[in-house]
């Protein structure tokens, strides 16, 4: 049976008892309202580790003041269903005051890789994201903890952050999982009216069609970002935030498409901001 606890302490007496019988133990760490892309991560923990630890936190640490923090959709009976049927073992849901104790005042924060991209845009966000990841590392100490390529510039940020903090865990990217027409799963689709929801394609499409170009040849960014960025202002619906590309592990800017490069997508369907991307070793 899984079992489903809110604050540190049963945590840490859970993975306690783990440890003493000498089991390794795997962390997906998640805002909740659960898809087959979180369960691919909880898939990969199962089959790597002896037990596994799903966190489900809105951390309202990685929210500006104007974006959905309100609104997050949210449903802990579904995801622990899912993580229970995945082989999940343990699901931590704390309420913002168990992670934020009053008097709080530290963080992690970052000078590089969250410039870029979504950094530009949301300013805050990776210092919540690496703060909340921090604490979540700290407490659950897992051996591996599995993150989606699906938040390409997130993954490289945390791979940095326990490279640079030494922090004795081993960091997993796992592949980006769609839906059957390609538009990537994210909890913010719900936000999506029909119209819209045919809209987000334009998405997926620029990927694969930017994909498809730098499989052919292509290694000058600007055509690449020309090319996908003209091809999503054709849907009415759709308003860029970004068409970058950037070296996938410093997220800076890069001209020419050479190593492994990131190249990500930023755009508003309406008011929801989506996300997407491809990576490329060249
Ligand atoms: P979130 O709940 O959106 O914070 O996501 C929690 C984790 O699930 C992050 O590591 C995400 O990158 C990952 N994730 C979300 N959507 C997908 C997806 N479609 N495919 C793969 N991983 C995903």
């Amino acid at each position: 049976m899984i079992k489903v606890v809110h604050t540190v302490k049963e945590v840490r007496e859970e993975v306690a008892k783990w440890r003493k019988e000498g089991l390794s133990v795997g962390f997906v760490p998640t805002m909740g309202y659960l898809h087959e892309g979180h369960q691919s991560l909880i898939k990969n923990a199962v089959k790597d580790n002896d037990r596994v630890v799903v966190s489900v936190f809105v951390n309202p640490m990685q929210f500006g003041p104007t974006e959905d923090l309100e609104s997050y959709p949210r449903d802990l009976e579904a995801d622990t269903k899912l993580c229970e049927s995945t082989g999940a073992n343990l699901v931590f849901n704390p309420q913002p005051e168990e992670m934020y104790t009053d008097g709080f005042c530290s963080f992690v924060d970052m000078n590089g890789l969250t410039k870029e991209l979504c950094g530009k845009s949301r300013p805050i966000h990776f210092r919540g994201v690496c703060t909340v990841v921090s604490k979540l590392f700290n407490i659950v100490t897992p051996d591996r903890a599995y993150f989606g390529q699906k938040d390409a510039q997130q993954l490289a940020v945390i791979k940095r952050m326990v490279t640079d903090l030494n922090t004795p865990v081993e960091i997993i990217g796992c592949p980006i999982i769609r839906e059957e027409d390609g538009l990537a799963k994210s909890s913010r689709n719900t936000y999506l009216s029909k119209e819209e929801r045919q809209a987000a394609l334009i998405l997926s499409k620029s990927i694969f069609m930017g994909k498809k170009l730098v499989e052919d040849g292509e290694r000058d960014s600007a055509k690449v970002i020309k090319a996908m960025t003209d091809m999503i202002n054709t849907e009415p619906l759709a308003k860029i935030d970004y068409v970058d590309v950037v070296d996938f592990s410093t997220i800076e800017k890069t001209d020419v498409i050479k190593g492994e490069t990131l190249v990500a997508i930023a755009v508003y369907i309406g008011k929801t901001r989506l996300i997407d991307n491809f990576i490329v070793n060249v």
